[in-house]
């Protein structure tokens, strides 16, 4: 027992982990904070967290930080550390003659999904209202694009239908590509509370996730597919219930576009998309998915929930709309223990969606070329601003490689790690006259910055997070900034360094220029949240204390949209020199590419990647425990320790990507989704065999 003594004082603020977003006491000791205490009144946790929450505060101490602003005029020269004033003015100087000689597309920013809501809409703004175009992505790009695109095109909004209590009262839970006991662990365990009182389980994963193993708990049915193959299961499950009849015509007619459902279940109809047809394709045996797709129709309250196993696919956004339109299918929407649900992993990568960081998108996810919505925004800004979208984080990159793009915002986000295809991104970056870095560490992408500005934890900033509930959450400065500033001052410095005379001096100054600009937050303030102690958007005047469910009486476009969804193989094939299929995923006490659990001080936060592996393929391949081993595909090639295990089936490989080491970003493809150029990280055809180690 580690004896910490009595805190001073506490506050209620926000897990900046996962999409959960768990409410934690922070108890402090003057300005050491001395413990994470689960809240019990967390709308979101109820009083309960996982490790990482509850433990992995040490980063924000930790001597890698850097506090001290610092430049250098070429990336081969040596960093010199300078005043915040020096360090503006020299990256504004740069923006701005970047701007001069090559017109003033060729910059932009990268918003985080770990920074507040009130710090990624100032991101925002400052590309709009100060670099006047619209080159503004997010790390969402590699991860829940797709959802925005398939949920915004049959729903009309991106965003989860229900509030997580929702769980209680499923029937029938379908969990496609995820693991959220690693991934979501306090929502895990409301879900697998309800699976003990006998709700049923479906899992569609090419892995036998711990979900699929939890004592009490069997799965009804674990399809346990060949990775790329989403497209194909969804379409099937829809097959069986069309063509038995399964469907809910009642919800339908008066919910969704008739016409449009006729025409969808004349394509799902076709023998084509049948379980027997495509039973090689998916490697998911017919039976199971009729049975599957019987159970999720007439089990009673049906819920899905699904994760980066179905965004992560060049057809990413058509599984989405797979999704939705199984939901539509059997009026599994619009009411509690029903719903469409997507496990968002950063802990406000919805709230970077919502505040407009997308290119084609201003707030609220209106397009750009809305004459009305940027309207408003003019007003409110008192500047013009463009209606072409602008650059997404790819195309930005190949836009430097040519020469048109030349200079870089990047905050809370470390491109090199965790976008695809490494050599490109780092030539993108190489070829710009201005990269600033604005982050807590020196991280891989700032090996090509020409500006460092340090950055804050939510333990030094107040703000709000939004979770994969739409709930907005409050984070509460409980320190000073150890580096000064918080996120959105340093943005707001860096604006007025470009002439903009922005003069907030609260974050919930700009959280009320948001409810003033963006129907869905329309009643969001912080007096709210501190009286509520967290609210559900949309939260307007007709649901004045938010909204725990979507879609009650009506879709947000109106009438519900089915889409076909034709299957398209990948173009990321097997074959005799890369056999074998990679994929990926997390583990519990590690979060992304370990930027903060890796800088923890805790043994156990220090395990390894390895690579799971079927020991009919180890076998074969002279591969045993525990082994280091090679793991080859077309685009390079890494070492790992081998796993050994039947969670994976013969022919599928699994490794984590926490560890610079394992650079998992290295094997995979250039492959994206063919709607939002989100990569497909989940499939990658490979090789493994002996190795002798790095
Ligand atoms: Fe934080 Fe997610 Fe764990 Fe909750 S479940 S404590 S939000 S990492």
């Amino acid at each position: 027992v580690i004896d910490i003594g009595q805190p001073e004082h506490s506050l209620v603020t926000t897990c900046a982990y996962c999409g959960v977003g768990c409410s934690f006491k922070a108890e402090m000791r003057g300005q050491e904070l001395v413990r994470m205490v689960p809240y019990k009144d967390g709308k979101a946790n109820h009083g309960h967290s996982c490790v990482k929450g509850r433990f992995a505060y040490g980063y924000a101490s930790h001597k890698d930080r850097i506090l001290n602003p610092m430049i250098r005029d070429k990336i081969t020269d040596p960093w010199k550390e300078v005043s915040w004033e020096e360090a503006l003015s020299f990256a504004a100087n740069r923006l701005r003659a970047i701007q001069y000689e090559h017109g003033k597309e060729s910059i932009g920013v990268i918003t985080s999904s770990r920074c507040t809501n009130e710090e990624t809409y100032l991101v925002q703004k400052l590309t709009r209202a100060v670099f006047l175009n619209n080159n503004t992505d997010t790390c969402a790009r590699v991860c829940h694009s797709p959802t925005g695109y398939g949920l915004g095109q049959t729903f009309g909004t991106s965003a989860g239908t229900q509030d997580f209590d929702s769980v209680e009262q499923a029937d029938v839970v379908l969990v496609i590509g995820a693991n959220p006991t690693d991934g979501h662990p306090v929502f895990a365990s409301r879900l697998k509370k309800r699976l003990r009182q006998g709700a049923k389980l479906i899992v569609v994963d090419p892995r036998r996730i711990d979900l699929v193993r939890t004592p009490h708990v069997s799965a009804a049915h674990h399809l346990a597919l060949r990775p790329g193959t989403n497209v194909a299961v969804v379409t099937a499950l829809a097959h069986v219930i069309v063509t038995e009849g399964l469907f809910d015509e009642d919800f339908i007619r008066t919910r969704c576009d008739w016409d449009e459902f006729q025409e969808y279940a004349e394509f799902v109809a076709d023998s084509a998309h049948a379980p027997e047809t495509v039973e090689a394709l998916t490697g998911v045996p017919a039976a199971e998915l009729r049975a599957a797709a019987r159970l999720y129709a007439r089990g009673g309250n049906g819920a899905i929930y699904y994760g980066l196993g179905v965004t992560e696919h060049s057809q990413g956004s058509t599984t989405v709309i797979g999704i939705a339109n199984l939901a539509m299918l059997t009026g599994n929407i619009g009411r509690p223990g029903v719903g469409v649900n997507p496990l968002r992993g950063q802990n406000n990568v919805q709230g970077s969606c919502d505040m407009g960081s997308f290119p084609h998108e201003l707030p609220g996810y209106r397009h750009v070329n809305n004459a009305d919505v940027r309207d408003v925004f003019e007003k409110a800004w008192g500047v013009s601003i463009s209606d072409e979208p602008g650059l997404r984080i790819p195309n930005m990159l190949d836009a430097a490689v040519e020469g048109t793009f030349r200079g870089l915002y990047c905050q809370g986000e470390d491109i090199l790690q965790s976008d695809p295809d490494t050599k490109h991104v780092s030539a993108g970056l190489a070829a710009m006259d201005c990269v600033i870095v604005h982050d807590l560490f020196l991280n891989e992408t700032a090996n090509y910055a020409h500006v460092f500005l340090p950055g804050s934890t939510f333990l030094e900033k107040d703000g709000t997070f939004t979770n994969a509930e739409r709930r907005i959450n409050r984070v509460r400065k409980v320190m000073a900034p150890k580096n000064g500033y918080a996120d959105w001052e340093v943005t707001q410095l860096l604006a007025n360094a470009m002439g903009a005379g922005w003069s907030y001096t609260h974050p919930s100054q700009i959280m009320d220029e948001i409810a003033a600009t963006t129907p869905s937050f329309a009643n969001v303030s912080y007096r709210l949240l501190d009286e509520k102690g967290s609210v559900q958007w949309p939260c307007n005047d007709s649901t004045p204390v938010g909204s725990p469910v979507m879609h009650v009486d009506g879709f947000v476009r109106g009438k519900g949209r089915f889409i076909r969804t034709d299957y398209i193989a990948t173009d990321e094939k097997t074959g005799p020199r890369f056999p074998l299929l990679l994929t990926t995923g997390r583990i519990l006490s590690q979060y992304n590419v370990g930027a903060q659990t890796r800088r923890t001080e805790n043994v156990v936060w220090h395990d390894e990647d390895v690579l799971e592996i079927h020991p009919h393929d180890a076998e074969t391949r002279g591969v045993k425990e525990g082994d280091w081993v090679k793991l080859a595909s077309r685009s390079g090639e890494t070492s790992l320790k081998a796993s050994l295990t039947d969670r994976v089936s013969p022919g599928v490989v699994y490794t984590t990507f926490h560890h610079p080491s394992t650079q998992a970003n290295v094997i995979t493809t250039d492959y994206s989704d063919w709607a939002t150029n989100c990569p497909e990280y989940k499939v990658t055809a490979v090789q493994v065999s002996p190795s002798n180690g790095p």
